[in-house]
């Protein structure tokens, strides 16, 4: 299995327009975060977690020709706003894209997307096939895909477990029953906004202590801010096997 960070950034850190913090004005690639989603490949099959605004240029960055599905952790916008660029794929393989999400995530779509599920759609928008994701394990090809539930201040949010892998994205609190479903990860991407306190992210040293506690061997932090610093400044910091994700890490697992 292949798993490539396609973005490991926030809306709060793209960069920031106008922003002349020394990590917007970067030059190091390592500081240029689009937002948060990750592509998982093997045997064929590929599938994405989250289509953010970046989601289009995230793909052709990747050159990433079929996805066979997107997993959806919650609606908020960096998350769900590229699902109209799925109309390329739609096109190149004459079918719906499959999209996992939560009920009230479909009924949040839906709302958002209203002009793609019309009865009599306008020709041309993006053909989504909403499926019911809940915390039952199922296979996407020959990926199995385990769903727990993470806490996002009040808000339930979706993190998966791939084999060793996990992913977790936009949270603050992690419930004992999920922190079992976590037990024996190998490599973990997690949140970590910034150093400072935030209602609804972990910070970095929070996220340190969740990595700990799970036992992982290797983890990287994703969702990062401008607000967290210029990588050659962070990394340092961090403890042994823990690293700040990047665009474009690929994880083989
Ligand atoms: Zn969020
Ligand atoms: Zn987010």
């Amino acid at each position: 299995m292949k798993i490539t960070v396609l973005g490991s950034g926030t809306s709060q850190g793209v960069p920031v327009i106008a922003c002349e913090c020394d990590v917007c004005s970067s030059e190091d690639v390592l500081d240029k975060r689009l937002r948060s989603s990750i592509l998982v490949e093997s045997n064929g099959t590929a599938l994405v977690v989250d289509a953010g605004p970046d989601f289009r240029q995230q793909m052709l960055r990747a050159n990433v020709k079929s996805l066979d599905a997107i997993l959806i952790t919650h609606t908020h916008k960096d998350h769900i706003a590229g699902l109209d660029d799925v109309r390329s794929f739609n096109y190149i393989t004459k079918s719906a894209m499959k999209v996992f999400a939560c009920a009230a995530d479909q009924k949040e779509i839906k709302q958002e997307f209203a002009y793609a599920f019309e009865a009599n759609p306008y020709p041309g928008v993006p053909k989504i096939d909403l499926i019911d994701l809940n915390l039952n394990p199922f296979y996407i090809g020959s990926i199995k895909v385990v769903p727990f539930e993470v806490m996002h201040m009040s808000l339930r949010v979706f993190g998966f477990r791939f084999g060793d892998f996990a992913y977790i994205t936009d949270a603050n609190y992690i419930s004992e029953h999920s922190m079992k479903v976590l037990n024996g990860t190998k490599v973990l991407v997690i949140d970590a906004l910034r150093k400072k306190m935030h209602p609804s992210h972990f910070t970095l040293d929070e996220a340190v202590d969740v990595v700990r506690k799970i036992g992982v061997e290797t983890a990287y932090f994703t969702h990062v801010s401008h607000l967290m610093g210029r990588t050659v400044d962070v990394q340092p910091l961090l403890p042994h096997g823990m690293r700040l994700a990047y665009d474009g890490l690929v994880i083989e697992m």
